[in-house]
């Protein structure tokens, strides 16, 4: 698995695997991150700060895996 999900600015983004707390860098549907925040348990990520569609497709795409609905129209959401 080269990604990770990321908590930033209301959503769960993905980010490359590699990338540190204090680098910058950029989400996989684009969002730059600067600096890149340190990492916190999942349990205390916001519960109202749902998965990125974008970096959710632009992962399954780059690794895959099928997407998590059969209607794309539907996974857009
Ligand atoms: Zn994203």
């Amino acid at each position: 698995m080269s990604f990770r999900w990321l908590p930033y600015e209301g959503k769960r983004h993905a980010v490359h695997r590699g990338l540190q707390p204090g680098d910058d860098g950029e989400t996989l549907c684009g969002t730059a991150v600067s600096p890149v925040p340190e990492r916190t348990p999942v349990s205390e990520w916001p519960a109202s700060w749902h998965e990125c569609p974008g970096c959710d497709g632009e992962w399954r795409q780059r690794e895959e895996i099928p997407l998590r609905c059969n209607r794309i129209a539907a996974c857009a959401l």
